[in-house]
């Protein structure tokens, strides 16, 4: 029995049937943001979480003249969030925009191809335009009848990033400078993590649509991301390469001050690192004293000076009509950042040695420990967030690492999957702990394994905790013990090609089945749907705790500071169980997904880090004892109850 929703939803919900516990969702999100309060809402694959949020949050964005951003991590989420604003359309007349970055939307070949990141791409095109360089821009500005009616027709229903750009090419408009004269009429906007949470990206772009936070919804998706990208927005890295190419470009323009002082820094970083092994933690004033004594006695002011010689020689470089990117800016930006953060608790500094494709190098590094320094300021300031994900428990954890409001509503929805359609199980007697890695113990893990492929009709994907347990499964003979084809996820694959493996692989679950070996936290094993015979089984092979690297520890060590007794559990467990809890949804896409999941590691069976896991998998979740065959007759039973399992039969 569903409870019916509020009219006010209805005036949106487009679907003729309400999904169970996704009524509980709804009413949940609705009534937090009507009480104008935040809310954490846990809910499993299935349950619709896109129009359900939208549906929930429209009646008070419409009533209060509020946008709603619509964060999430890849375009295909984002046409999702358009998909479901053309249903709601049919009903109710919304309008919609999913935006790209300004690198995959612009057309200008020269600023797209040239700039190495969204930031760069961005001063480039603002120096293309104030030089009248960019035709696209161009006709932007011309205002004609024709382009205003565009910009009019796009505040009238949902459009994805990819048709807007088609409607520009045909037109030579700029699809970037289109989208955002439409923004400000524009109801939700489905957008990536950067425009909302990365300070210099949000602030321009609040200023483009002329609003600020405080009149925005905020819908976060896939949540469970956001501590980590938060981590990465105000981390930054200065290597020795860069140091060459910001001293070769001094002595290209004549900058004798800057070429020495860089000349000077690299070989004291070089030296200052040459006996490290991998990476170590340093104190940052080492790093300023080192400045002081290479006769820079006012740093701040000397990097400034940089940072305008910098901007300096991108002005030059644009007027040859060259890629205006600048080393010198990169370095002093860096360093800038360096002092302004080496007096907080919140980061940390480190200098490692590290083997590129030719040679051995070295780096510094900015690494910020608190993701709330991001999230926070966002949090508090918009009218109210909907943070959300399949795998977000414990919520409290959560509330606290990321400092969302002490009063934001908490719920965790039921899976709608009914019960027979999810098998999930524990196995004793296997473990990847480091004190248990043996061939032995990889032969036992290679037999469960084999139990798991034999008696699942199609597809299988395998996510292991590391590539040494990888390698050691492989050095033991997984591939001789398979009778499916087996697709491997390498080390540093590029994303072309890992796309090629994984498509190859899916295809396999429309023929006799295959094998996907992967490793848990990968793009695969986090990023990538199998619906159906896509993946009808995944096994998690160990507990992907991190390597306790400095980096790991003074993580845990600054949770242990802010979060007393939670240091180890926030900093090193839970970013480990949100990576098996990821993988663990990869075969159950939809409601009339069937899927096997099965831990390899007899850890998972503790009572504590089941805590960790979604309810969907931990509910009804067996313990196997450590016996042949056991696992094997418990996916055979599982399948065969399957309707249609004559198709899913083992070939
Ligand atoms: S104005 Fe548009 S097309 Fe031109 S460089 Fe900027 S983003 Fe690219």
């Amino acid at each position: 029995m569903t409870t019916p929703l509020p009219p006010q939803v209805m005036e949106y919900f487009p679907y003729p049937k309400v999904r169970i516990h996704q009524d509980q969702f709804i009413n949940t999100i609705y009534n937090a943001i009507n009480k104008n309060q935040s809310v954490l809402i846990e809910g499993s694959n299935g349950l619709g979480k896109t129009i359900s949020s939208l549906t929930a949050c429209l009646p008070t964005a419409i009533e209060k003249n509020l946008k709603i951003l619509y964060v999430a991590r890849t375009h295909r989420q984002h046409e999702r969030v358009i998909d479901e604003l053309c249903m709601i359309n049919k009903k109710h007349p919304i309008s919609g925009i999913s935006i790209k970055g300004r690198n995959e939307m612009c057309l200008n070949a020269f600023a797209a191809n040239g700039a190495f990141d969204s930031k760069s791409l961005m001063e480039m095109c603002d120096l293309l335009k104030a030089k009248g360089r960019c035709p696209y821009y161009k006709n932007v500005e011309r205002q004609t009848y024709d382009y205003l009616q565009i910009v009019k027709q796009l505040t009238t229903k949902p459009y994805t990033a990819t048709e807007i750009q088609q409607i520009c090419k045909k037109k030579e408009l700029c699809p970037y400078e289109l989208v955002k004269a439409a923004l400000p009429d524009t109801r939700v906007i489905a957008l990536s993590y950067l425009y909302a949470f990365d300070p210099m990206i949000q602030t321009a772009f609040l200023k483009h649509i002329n609003t600020d936070l405080s009149k925005t919804i905020l819908i976060v998706d896939e949540a469970h991301n956001l501590p980590e990208t938060a981590v990465d927005i105000s981390s930054n890295s200065l290597s020795l390469f860069v140091l060459r190419q910001a001293e070769m470009e001094a002595n290209n323009y004549g900058n004798k001050d800057i070429e020495q002082f860089i000349h000077y820094f690299r070989n004291e970083i070089d030296q200052l690192t040459a006996n490290i092994n991998r990476e170590e933690i340093i104190n940052p004033d080492k790093i300023i004293d080192i400045i002081k004594k290479g006769g820079i006695p006012k740093p701040r002011n000397f990097f400034e000076h940089m940072h305008e010689t910098g901007i300096g020689i991108r002005r030059t470089l644009l007027a040859e009509g060259k890629n205006p990117r600048s080393y010198i800016n990169s370095t002093s930006d860096f360093l800038l950042q360096w002092l302004e953060t080496c007096d907080s608790a919140s980061y940390i500094n480190i200098a490692s040695r590290y083997y590129t494709e030719k040679s051995q190098t070295a780096k510094l590094e900015i690494v910020a420990l608190d993701p709330s320094n991001v999230t926070e300021p966002v949090f508090s300031n918009t009218y109210a967030n909907v943070i959300m994900s399949g795998t977000l428990q414990p919520l409290n954890a959560y509330l606290k690492i990321t400092k969302l409001s002490k009063n934001t509503a908490q719920f965790i929805a039921p899976s709608p999957f009914p019960k027979e359609h999810i098998y999930s199980a524990v196995c004793y007697g296997v473990t990847t702990a480091l004190e248990k890695r043996t061939p032995t113990m990889y032969k036992t893990i290679i037999k469960r394994i084999t139990e798991v492929v034999e008696n699942t009709p199609k597809n299988t994907g395998i996510f292991v905790a590391s590539f040494d347990v990888m390698n050691s499964l492989l050095n033991e003979g997984l591939t001789l013990s398979l009778d499916r084809p087996l697709y491997k996820e390498e080390r540093g694959m590029t994303s072309e090609k890992n796309e090629k493996l994984v498509s190859d692989f899916k295809t396999c679950g429309n023929k006799t089945g295959a094998v996907f070996l992967g490793v848990l936290g990968g793009r695969t094993s986090e990023g990538v749907d199998f619906p159906g015979d896509q993946m009808n089984s995944v096994v998690i092979v160990g507990v992907p705790y991190a390597e306790p690297t400095p980096r790991v520890k003074a993580q845990i060590d600054y949770y242990e500071k802010c979060f007393p007794l939670f240091g180890r559990e926030y900093g090193y467990i839970l970013p480990a169980m949100k990576k098996a809890s990821q993988a663990a949804g990869r075969p159950v896409r939809t409601l009339n997904d069937h899927g096997a999941i099965i831990f390899l590691d007899s850890r998972y069976a503790t009572g504590y880090c089941r805590n960790f896991l979604p309810s969907w998998v931990n509910n009804g979740m067996k313990a196997l004892p450590n016996q042949d065959n056991i696992l094997a007759k418990e996916l055979k039973t599982f399948f065969q109850r399957i309707p249609d399992a004559t198709t899913k039969s083992t070939p």
